[in-house]
């Protein structure tokens, strides 16, 4: 499959990784737009949040541990926040499920 997530969760495209569950890897985002900036993949190939099937939804799950997770590990505040883009309309670039981790910077500022 032609999808650059899959490629960097099978080891194919380098990528700096931050932490690897059974079900999720999470990465740097190679263009961080604050001054932590990662993505939670999902390791099993969907496009966007609209095409999980009922049998998947337990990623929602997974991915939450995950940001309590990341987040124990920030340095000083603990605040962080989960953005995903779903449909080219709103901005999705890379058609396989991300949520964008982001800290140390306010939501006013971007
Ligand atoms: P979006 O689909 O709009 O949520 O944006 C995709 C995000 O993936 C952008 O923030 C990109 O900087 C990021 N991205 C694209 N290619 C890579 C890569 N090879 N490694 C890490 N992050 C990437
Ligand atoms: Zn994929």
């Amino acid at each position: 499959m032609n999808c650059i997530f899959c490629k960097i969760i099978a080891r194919e495209i380098p990528s700096e990784i931050i932490l690897e569950t059974d079900t999720i890897l999470v990465i740097k985002d190679i263009r961080p737009k604050a001054p932590i900036h990662y993505l939670i993949l999902p390791k099993k190939h969907t496009p966007d949040i609209q095409s999980l099937s009922k049998d998947d939804l337990s990623i929602a799950t997974d991915i939450f541990s995950v940001a309590q997770q990341l987040s124990h590990q920030l340095p000083g505040s603990q605040a962080f926040r989960l953005v995903s883009n779903n449909g080219a309309e709103i901005g999705q670039i890379v058609f396989h499920i991300h949520i964008h981790f982001i800290a140390g910077q306010r939501m006013s500022d971007l």
